[in-house]
């Protein structure tokens, strides 16, 4: 799933190559993935792009008319950019591609979404805040103002997990599975430690390891083709997915604790001292 490195990436993408370029016309090609119905996709013809940003792990195009055409990919979805858009819009069927947004000058981009769950969704309207995702994004970590109190009040009195508390849209915008798994192995701390156990100073570790690790997340993709940000992201992780793998700080074998329809990778001399996490669905299998 692309993360809050790899959108902002992309954001920056759009912004270099669709930015001050006027809309020709944008369709949805499966039924499921435009969630919002006025205004309609016929709108956007012919207004022109005048901003590329990134709201946690959301795309939010703006135009000229004051319309944002917010995009949230989800696991398995992408963006492709094309010099040279096909001139016919998609046709809905089994193909992977999702939606298509023409330029007046042939160039463009397609969202394909692999498998079978499609979750990639498409939103237009007046004001991102009418997103509900959008709406309840917590602070995003980059920002200058998210500070380390900031981290230490989002922390303080939850009784979760701090890989939970990470990857909450609603406490901390734009983390997921892979970048929590980094920001942690960075922290040299264990994913299930509870988060209103944590003294000031493992909160003023964590923070320079989540500000390290994305910032340099983001400097690693920037510039990069929107082609290339999905090999970049996986050379550049650590630890997530990567069990059985060196880890690169100490030598120890990477571990992988399984979960219904994740798994998450961590090394248990960095973080663990040593001790391997319970896997709840390898002790069930062992009985
Ligand atoms: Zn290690």
């Amino acid at each position: 799933m692309p993360e809050l490195p790899e959108v902002e990436s992309l954001a920056a993408f759009l912004r270099a190559h669709a930015t001050g370029h006027a809309i020709a016309r944008a369709d949805a090609a499966s039924f499921s993935v435009l969630k919002t119905f006025d205004p309609p996709l016929t709108s956007l013809a012919g207004q022109v792009i005048t901003a590329v940003g990134r709201q946690g792990k959301f795309l939010d195009i703006s135009t000229d008319q004051g319309l944002h055409l917010i995009i949230h990919l989800a696991r398995a979805g992408w963006l492709r950019w094309r010099e040279d858009l096909p001139s016919a819009p998609p046709k809905p069927g089994k193909s992977p591609l999702a939606f298509r947004l023409a330029l007046e000058d042939g160039s463009g981009f397609d969202l394909t979404e692999q498998g079978t769950h499609k979750r990639l969704a498409v939103y237009l309207v007046h004001d991102p805040a009418e997103v509900p995702g959008v709406a309840t994004l917590g602070p995003d970590p980059l920002a200058a103002d998210f500070t380390a109190d900031t981290l230490a009040d989002l922390l303080s009195g939850r009784r979760m997990q701090v890989k939970g508390v990470l990857r909450d849209q609603h406490s901390i915008a734009g983390i997921g599975n892979a970048y929590s798994d980094e920001v942690l192995h960075a922290a040299k701390m264990s994913p299930f430690k509870i988060a209103a156990s944590m003294t000031p100073d493992d909160v003023a570790v964590l923070y320079d390891a989540m500000k390290t690790t994305l910032t340099e997340a983001v400097e690693r993709s920037a510039g990069l083709a929107a082609a290339d940000l999905k090999g970049e992201k996986k050379s550049g992780l650590r630890v997530h997915g990567r069990a059985g793998q060196a880890c690169p700080v100490c030598g120890d074998t990477i571990r992988e604790v399984s979960f219904a329809d994740s798994a998450l990778q961590y090394c248990p001399s960095c973080q663990t001292n040593g001790k391997p996490l319970a896997d709840r669905r390898l002790s069930r299998l062992l009985k």
